[in-house]
């Protein structure tokens, strides 16, 4: 069976790239009707903490993505590292080591003064015939792993197709530190063994760790999985995307307005393709994603498509969730909605009336906080569109509404008779009432938005514009 897993770090929150890396392994999963686990990689003690836990597993949830096991932590399974561990020091394939930083230190300077790169030299590895150095009082060995000396790892990568890396590249790396908790080179390939994971979707960065991993699977005997490494994701000035350079959690996104079908829609397309298809429903992709297709170039973060995507998902979204999520924007921006159900249902009618026009429920939350806190026109707009005669006429229409029935089509009725009465065109009357009601000159139909408004609100503003 198929089997997927992701495996953040819980270092800071889901990050862009870790979440389409999640999306691609539930998708591959789901797509072969498979498993996909997540499992939380805490060994790093100090950087890990229970809120990053909790930011990640959040933006999980408001992605959708539904794991069918976990989350595993790391950090509950140090039982079981130890137990591989004392197997490897066993068979021979790890070997403690009592290297002081010193030592390291005076390794690395007489590497560099001879000019070689960088490795462990293998002081502690023992071999037959060789006399290793007399343990030192009161030190608490390292483990490393007894790393294949020559050779060369191959694997076909899923995404980036054949790598080799010559074993002479790399060193005996350090798989247990001193205080006995594992390094995650270690810990990723205990873990993906135990848990039968057969693709391991994952960051280009960790290209480098996984001949190291191989190894350790050999010296294991246990099964490889299948490895793909998706390229990076470059911001607009084609660096790696970083906080630095704007949002990179996926909780921003939810924050700014953008839907979780939308983001995944979004995220897929960024660095896998299926023709020219540019807009999917999660079920189409579950369908599409067989591993294939997948970019070997790195991925351009591009906000605009981003913005427009989500356009066309706001679009087609539901009038009540829209209402609700308005509601959560108006209030992160101080803007109280009243609650309850003739509440509820009015935002709905809105969000139906100016979705159109958004891209985000940030700016439909713009849009309709002139329901609850009068809009402000720019001074521009003011001077443009409020003049006095412009004021004098909507004073007029003030007064007729008061007394119409109270909805659109008696509405527009009015306007008309009164630009009829004042000699006016109907964009002399309309955007003037756009302005004074809505802060802008332009907006839905006038009379649908009027509508939307009490009639008592409506007729004092326009009567005091
Ligand atoms: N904890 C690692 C990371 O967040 C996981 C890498 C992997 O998937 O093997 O980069």
């Amino acid at each position: 069976t198929i089997r997927t897993r992701i495996a953040p770090s819980p270092t800071g929150f889901l990050h862009l790239g870790t979440a389409r890396t999640a999306l691609y392994s539930w998708a591959y999963a789901r797509h072969h009707g498979g498993q996909f686990v997540l499992r939380i990689e805490d060994t790093d003690v100090a950087r890990s903490t229970q809120d990053s836990v909790d930011q990640i597993l959040e933006s999980m949830k408001w992605l959708g993505l539904d794991y069918d096991e976990g989350p595993i932590y790391q950090m509950q399974r140090l039982d079981r590292y130890q137990a591989v561990i004392d197997q490897m020091l066993a068979a021979g394939t790890a070997y403690r080591c009592y290297c002081s930083p010193q030592d390291l230190e005076a390794m690395k300077a007489a590497q560099e003064a001879r000019g070689e790169k960088r490795r462990y030299d293998g002081t502690w590895r023992p071999a037959a015939g060789k006399v290793l150095p007399a343990v030192p009082e009161g030190v608490q060995p390292v483990i490393r792993f007894a790393n294949p000396v020559d050779g060369v790892v191959t694997w076909d990568d899923l995404v980036k197709g054949p790598i080799s890396i010559s074993n002479t590249e790399i060193d005996d790396l350090i798989i247990q530190r001193a205080d006995g908790v594992p390094t995650y080179n270690f810990a990723v390939v205990v873990d993906d063994w135990d848990m039968a994971i057969s693709h391991v979707f994952r960051g280009d960065e960790h290209i480098n760790n996984t001949p190291w991993q191989i190894n350790i699977y050999r010296a294991l005997g246990a099964a490889l999985p299948q490895f793909g490494h998706l390229p990076v994701i470059l911001g607009d000035d084609g660096q790696k995307l970083s906080k630095r350079r704007g949002a990179v959690a996926v909780s921003n996104y939810d924050e700014a307005g953008y839907l979780p079908e939308a983001m995944n829609n979004y995220l897929a397309r960024l660095g896998w393709s299926h023709g020219d298809d540019e807009l999917f429903s999660r079920e189409q992709l579950v369908n599409w994603f067989d591993g294939t297709h997948l970019n070997k170039s790195p991925a351009q973060w591009d906000p605009a498509k981003l913005a427009w995507v989500n356009a066309q998902y706001l679009k087609q979204a539901d009038d009540a969730r829209l209402a609700a999520l308005v509601r959560q924007q108006l209030q992160r921006k101080g803007i109280a909605v009243p609650d309850g159900e003739a509440a509820d249902a009015h935002l709905a009618r809105a969000c139906a009336l100016f979705k159109d026009r958004c891209s985000t429920t940030v700016e439909l939350a713009d849009w309709l906080a002139m329901f609850f806190v009068p809009a402000v026109p720019s001074d521009a707009d003011r001077a443009q569109h409020l003049t006095d005669a412009a004021r004098a006429a909507l004073a007029v229409l003030g007064q007729k509404l008061a007394t119409v029935a109270w909805e659109a089509p008696a509405i527009n009725a009015t306007i008309k008779q009164t630009c009829t009465e004042l000699g006016l065109k109907m964009p002399q009357l309309a955007i003037p009432v756009r302005v004074a009601v809505c802060g802008r000159a332009q907006t839905p139909s006038v009379d649908a938005v009027l509508a939307l408004f009490s009639q008592e609100k409506i007729v004092a503003l326009l009567q005091n514009s």
